[in-house]
């Protein structure tokens, strides 16, 4: 019987079993793809993230310290950076790394094997896949977005969520990220360019409904424009938690990552997030395995502890995506000009509270400004009128009745 099954080898399976093998536990990894870490994803993460979980620099594809946003106008905005704030990585690669360390600690890797069934009883927790039953003291469920095993362990199911589709393309002349705004190319939400190797780019979007739809008439507008040759690779789709479980643990067993709805709910970034999870997974399970005690009760630290980690950015993230849902193409492409025209562009992306990471402090900055608020009067009077607090969940409460606190509490 192992200490540990993780079901799911992504970034938060992974670096999960990476922390709890080395701890001495014997842990088993199950996932149902054959080649590790290989989901729909840009692999943009920020230097944190690489600073605090390190990369072999030649999975680095690109250091980014610049961006094109273009609005619903047509207008674009360069954003430059000092230094880089983010990366653009092999991404399978990278997630692969992190199994690679942890079969060197002692990890089993069972792959090409989906869990079907988790059932934790007094003395383990039974894990069934299509051919076999495994035995474990417990179990940590990083299985991705829109698992049935959640639900299945009473855990219900993430509450909000958006779609999410990208093809790799072929194109020559692509040096910088690229974001696009607006109905025609991404309703409520945004869609991106980001080159990787010479030559090469990944194009996607994310939207509520009709994502692959959308995608393919904005490769068909690049295509016209010049932008892009050929597509290499055809768009896949996949979920994105943009809230977290209310609960994320129970007997035995410990919800982690985008199962968990652990994601920046303003772009759909969720590998950060993840792994800083996960090692709080690995602190939380490892004394709990070592003192057996694997109760709910002693397992819920890991709940306050991701929370007071993460709930505040969540919420505020959300509140600002659901805000942004509301916005017209035309009240985008003013904020953007009011932006560009008044240098706050300029100052956000360059003063201390810029975070590729962390968004509530500039979410917080953006609401305050009185250009900004111009147009949020527009939107919601009420909202306005709040904005200055820059409490952008108590805001957005307060301006969107049907709005309900995900966490059920607040964070400060
Ligand atoms: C189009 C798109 C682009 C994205 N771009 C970025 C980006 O640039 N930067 C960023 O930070 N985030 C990005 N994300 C989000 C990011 O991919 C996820 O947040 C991150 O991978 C979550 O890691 P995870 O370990 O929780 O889950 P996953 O990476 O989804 O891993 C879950 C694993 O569980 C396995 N699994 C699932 N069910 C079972 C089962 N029943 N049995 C066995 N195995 C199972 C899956 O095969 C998978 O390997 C993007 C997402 C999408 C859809």
């Amino acid at each position: 019987m192992d200490d540990v099954i993780v079901v799911g080898a992504g970034p938060a399976g992974n670096n999960t079993a990476l922390g709890l093998a080395k701890l001495g536990h014997s842990v088993t990894v199950i996932d149902w793809r054959q080649n590790i870490g290989d989901k729909p994803c840009t692999g943009i993460v920020g230097q944190e993230c690489l600073s605090k979980f390190p990369i072999d620099p030649s999975l680095v594809y690109r250091r980014a310290s610049s961006a094109n946003v273009v609005s619903p106008e047509d207008l674009s905005v360069q954003l430059d950076a000092k230094s880089p704030q983010a990366s653009i990585v092999d991404r399978v690669a990278y997630v692969a790394s992190f199994a690679d360390r942890a079969q060197a600690a002692g990890a089993r890797y069972l792959l090409g094997q989906r869990v079907l069934q988790i059932v934790p009883d007094d003395d383990g927790v039974s894990v069934s896949t299509e051919d076999s039953t495994f035995r474990s003291r417990s179990v940590v469920l990083a299985a991705g977005f829109g698992s049935p095993l959640v639900r299945q362990l009473g855990l219900g199911s993430v509450p909000d969520h958006v779609s999410g589709v990208q093809a790799m393309v072929a194109t020559d002349n692509i040096e910088d990220v690229e974001v696009y705004l607006g109905q025609n190319v991404a309703p409520g939400f945004f869609s991106w360019v980001a080159p990787t190797l010479p030559g090469r780019a990944l194009v996607g979007l994310l939207t509520r409904r009709k994502a692959p739809a959308h995608l393919a008439k904005f490769l068909q507008q690049l295509r016209h424009a010049g932008r892009i040759t050929e597509v290499l690779k055809e768009p896949e789709c996949w979920g994105i938690p943009l809230r977290p479980l209310k609960r994320t643990y129970r007997d035995r067993v410990l919800v982690v990552g985008d199962a968990a709805g652990q994601v920046k709910p303003t772009t759909g970034g969720g590998i950060f997030y993840s792994l800083l999870a996960s090692e709080i997974v690995v602190e939380v399970l490892g004394q709990s395995l070592t003192s057996n005690d694997l109760s709910a009760a002693s397992l819920s630290e890991y709940q306050t502890e991701w929370k007071n980690l993460l709930s505040y950015e969540l919420e505020a993230g959300y509140s600002a995506r659901r805000l942004f849902e509301f916005l017209t193409d035309h009240q985008i492409s003013t904020l953007i000009r009011q932006a560009t025209t008044n240098g706050l562009h300029e100052q956000l992306i360059n003063s201390s509270e810029s975070s590729f990471d962390w968004h509530s402090q500039v979410i917080g900055k953006i609401m305050c400004n009185p250009a900004v608020s111009g147009v949020l009067r527009l939107v919601n009077p009420l909202l306005a009128k709040f904005a200055p607090t820059s409490d952008v969940p108590l805001a957005l409460a307060a301006a969107i009745p049907s709005y309900v606190d995900p966490l059920g509490q607040r964070a400060h």
